[in-house]
């Protein structure tokens, strides 16, 4: 899980069609719509278009919510945050749709405060409606664009997510970890594999430079820098899978290059800080 902001409103969620649905779903306290129209999937001279899925996968670089594994437009699934099964008023809520790898998850969502209710809002007014209900109900389950969750766990290297104990909404990640099944083992193996071939680049990058030091060849040394280079922006482009696991190898760079020469330490960081300032989701 990473946080990405939606900025952007999706006017198509609040057309006609979409609103003569919420009128009858507020009216009726019940949402009824069978035939998905929070999707907003249209047809023009026999093309198809998915302005909701596609939206959120351009946002999301085609990855889970929550568990950040690749996902396209015939295997994503446009999942509501506060299920349409019991907030009827937010079936067709940008802040409340998030694109998920899976059904997995439940129609349950449980809050420490009490529920809130529909309050006579327009579609319009309840676009951006999440943060305000997260703030009065409290879910326990975490929002990736609203929560701040970062530093409440690590990764081992068996590529488990591990919550530190004791800490303000420790029990919030540990409940969303149950909950998306994020620390399935088939997610375990991947996100082990993406530590190890950390170590592997890292290795083969030292090997190299101390090679060129050896050396003291001028055009091996521009070589590694380029290597280098090449190798950051290959393992941490945000279009890759588990950018969480990505996320915390930058935070821990220390103990991931420790005892390793100092001068290359310096290139490898130095490099890294300079392509990650590039990209918004390492910000
Ligand atoms: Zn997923």
């Amino acid at each position: 899980m990473v946080k990405y902001i939606k900025n952007t409103s999706l006017l198509h969620l609040v057309d006609e069609k979409r609103v003569e649905a919420f009128r009858k779903d507020v009216k009726n306290q019940k949402y009824s719509d069978t035939n998905s129209l929070y999707k907003c999937k249209y047809q023009e001279e026999g093309i198809k278009y998915f302005p909701v899925k596609d939206a959120l996968n351009t946002m999301y670089k085609n990855k889970c919510a929550y568990c950040e594994t690749q996902i396209n437009r015939t295997s994503t699934n446009i999942e509501h945050y506060r299920p349409k099964s019991i907030y009827y008023a937010l079936a067709y809520s940008w802040s409340n749709l998030l694109p998920m790898c899976n059904s997995k998850k439940s129609n349950r969502f449980d809050i420490v405060n009490q529920r809130v209710c529909y309050n006579g809002e327009t579609l319009q007014e309840l676009q951006y409606i999440t943060k305000k209900y997260n703030k009065l109900e409290k879910p326990n389950f975490i929002h990736p664009e609203f929560d701040s969750y970062e530093h409440l766990f690590r990764f081992n290297t068996k590529g488990e997510i591990v919550v530190y104990k004791n800490i303000l909404n420790s029990d919030k990640m540990i409940y969303t970890i149950t909950h998306s099944d994020l620390n399935h083992h088939n997610l375990l193996k991947r996100r082990a594999k993406v530590l190890e071939s950390f170590i592997k680049m890292r290795n083969n990058l030292f090997d190299y430079y101390e090679m060129v030091i050896e050396t003291q060849n001028k055009d091996k040394f521009i070589k590694f820098k380029k290597n280098i280079q090449e190798e950051i922006k290959i393992f941490f482009n945000d279009e890759n899978e588990f950018i969480a696991v990505r996320k915390y190898i930058i935070k821990r760079l220390r103990f991931f290059l420790a005892k390793l020469d100092k001068k290359f330490v310096m290139f490898f960081n130095g490099y890294l800080q300079k392509y990650i300032r590039t990209i918004e989701v390492y910000r």
